[in-house]
């Protein structure tokens, strides 16, 4: 992905750049600025399937809420809090 600095680091999905359980803070609201609604959507359905195959051991619902959730409600979208 061009000009996301906090990458994940595969097959531990950690950031590449800080370390944290990636999407990192950062990273969501990277991706969310240089990506419409939809392709993030997308995006993150593409990383959620990614990581699921890399950490067969981790709980979908867990997956789920780290790779799949944030982008329903990215960071940088105004107005949306009461979603
Ligand atoms: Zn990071």
């Amino acid at each position: 992905m061009k000009g996301v600095e906090h990458g994940p680091s595969r097959p531990s999905w950690d950031c590449r750049e800080c370390g944290q359980p990636w999407p990192c803070g950062p990273a969501r609201k990277q991706l969310a600025d240089e990506m419409g609604i939809v392709q993030l959507a997308m995006y993150a359905w593409m990383n959620f399937d990614d990581a699921v195959a890399d950490m067969p051991d981790m709980p979908v619902a867990e997956a789920y809420e780290r790779f799949i959730a944030w982008a329903r409600r990215p960071p940088s979208t105004p107005g949306t809090g009461a979603l």
